[in-house]
């Protein structure tokens, strides 16, 4: 007999329920699996077992949100067999499955960004709004999935990157999965950590910043939803888009009166209405504070709650009868939108610094416009947005703080990148995170082909490709005034 939790169990009983319970072969392989383990009073211990090794490609790309599916697009459009790993159902990561919607400090990025928002405009899915893009979910769902087709990207979707091995030189080579096929493991050349949260990189070893650096404080995560059922001419007043001369806050402020009239109050205090496109809009009204982005059970309970915040301040405006009368949620993200997670270390950490003095590097990937800005840590004090003090100048992104420091072979883009919680608090927004994969997935590509280590590429080689490869050329002129937005 053992034990589980403090309770005894029945081993045959245990073994008969369940995961273990499903029928034929594999029901079969996992009691002999589960046989060979011991379970103890606080531990399942786990037979040890061979994964097998499933797939081997030059570029392996861990998460495809943004930076993702820009890496791995890159990568293979420079010539790498390339794997795309995602644990979503679709590719897109706050993009998609977070419902997003904004592009934000897309407009001084050439290559892949501007080629996305061409595809979308081209179908008549986006729409600009001074420097941002809005575009509609459905159609960048299936435009990343065809541009990753067309590219040759072998894409492996509802799969999680689980663990991560190094050789005995301290390079990584292998990412562990999880997925219905099982366990399996990916070889590559060079990796790519997209995963927003530093996942794969954390997984082999590396060290890394979360939240603010006295306190660990991260910014809160949010639910984002799509409304339908408002005409944009009769609620203009409060929406993101339509009523503002560029990024003029009074649309936040009258929405916020409104729900206040019908009742409820946000947990985010700068509710934000986007226009869309006719018939469609997304609201940005919720925001869930100190909720860890690794911690699995308080994300599931921050997902709960602020779904069912979203529908009550939606009911609730939709009570007020007159210009909401007819509103409704259509979709909320699959996915509560996660603002931040590890921050790992790379070569070079991008710094409150570098904000200020507007830091100019000789292998910048892309310029960043978009200035601090903080989602309030501490709901007692605020429920807003902070400037910290910063007044952020136009500042470089280097090549250096996309690889990692700890490991070899492993590259970071997005959110993920190394950088200071001031720093990240500008630098992650969308626009960014794809420049940053795109240069992760060339130089990747390089130093796979070339057998090399991604720090031993010359930054010359990989702005060489990032040239021929999208028709880049060094743009880093200013958009629209940086201190007036916020995501
Ligand atoms: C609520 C909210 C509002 C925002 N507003 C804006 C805005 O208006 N405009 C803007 O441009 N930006 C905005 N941002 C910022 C922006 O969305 C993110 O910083 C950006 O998406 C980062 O891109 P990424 O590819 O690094 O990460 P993500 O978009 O988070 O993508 C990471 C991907 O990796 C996958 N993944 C994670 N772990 C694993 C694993 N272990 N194995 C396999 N796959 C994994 C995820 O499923 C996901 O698809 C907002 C963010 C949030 C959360």
């Amino acid at each position: 007999m053992n034990t589980l939790a403090g309770r005894p169990i029945d081993r045959r009983r245990f073994l008969a329920t369940g995961a273990v319970a499903a029928s034929g072969v594999a029901a079969a392989e996992s009691r002999d699996a589960s046989s060979a383990a011991e379970i103890s009073a606080n531990a399942y211990h786990e037979a040890q077992r061979d994964v097998p090794i499933v797939g081997r490609a030059d570029v392996v790309v861990c998460g495809a949100g943004p930076a993702g599916v820009a890496a791995a697009l890159a990568a293979a459009r420079s010539g790498a067999d390339t794997r795309l790993i995602e644990v979503g159902g679709c590719l897109g990561g706050v993009w998609t499955a977070g419902l997003l919607s904004w592009i934000l400090d897309s407009g001084n990025k050439p290559g892949l960004m501007r080629e996305i928002l061409a595809r979308l405009k081209k179908r008549n899915a986006s729409a600009r709004y001074g420097g941002s893009v809005a575009y509609d979910v459905e159609q960048m769902k299936l435009l990343l999935e065809q541009m990753c087709v067309e590219a040759g990207v072998e894409i492996r979707l509802h799969t999680r990157m689980v663990a991560a091995g190094r050789d005995a030189a301290n390079r990584l080579a292998l990412a562990v999965t999880e997925s219905k096929s099982g366990r399996e493991a990916y070889a590559g050349r060079v990796f790519v950590d997209a995963t927003g949260d530093g996942d794969l990189a954390a997984q082999a070893g590396c060290r890394f910043g979360y939240g603010r650096r006295e306190t660990g404080q991260l910014q809160p995560m949010s639910m984002i939803a799509l409304l339908a059922g408002i005409e944009p001419d009769e609620v203009a007043p409060f929406v993101r888009g339509l009523a503002e001369p560029a990024g003029e806050p009074a649309p936040k402020a009258r929405l916020l009166a409104e729900m206040q009239r019908a009742g409820v109050s946000p947990s985010y205090t700068r509710p934000t209405l986007f226009f869309i496109r006719d018939g469609l809009f997304c609201l940005m009204a919720n925001h869930e504070y100190c909720v860890s982005a690794t911690d699995a059970s308080a994300i599931t309970a921050a997902t709960i709650r602020s779904r069912g915040e979203v529908h009550r301040l939606v009911d609730a405006l939709r009570r007020l009868d007159g210009v909401w009368r007819d509103v409704q949620i259509i979709a909320t993200a699959e996915h509560i939108g996660v603002r931040e997670g590890r921050r790992i270390h790379g070569l070079y950490e991008v710094s409150r610094n570098d904000l200020i003095t507007g830091a100019r590097h000789e292998d910048a990937v892309c310029r960043v416009t978009f200035p601090v800005d903080v989602h309030s840590t501490d709901p007692k004090r605020d429920k807003g947005i902070m400037r910290e003090g910063v007044h952020a100048k136009h500042y470089d992104i280097p090549y250096r703080a996309l690889i990692a420091r700890d490991v070899d072979g492993l590259l970071l883009a997005g959110r993920c990148i190394s950088g200071d919680f001031i720093a990240h608090s500008s630098y992650r927004v969308t626009g960014n995170a794809v420049a940053m994969g795109e240069a992760a997935g060339a130089a990747a590509a390089i130093a796979a082909k070339t057998n090399r280590l991604p720090q031993d590429v010359p930054f010359s080689e990989i702005d060489r490709a990032l040239r021929v490869g999208s028709g880049r050329q060094a743009e880093n002129t200013c958009v629209a005034d940086m201190h007036q937005r916020t995501a």
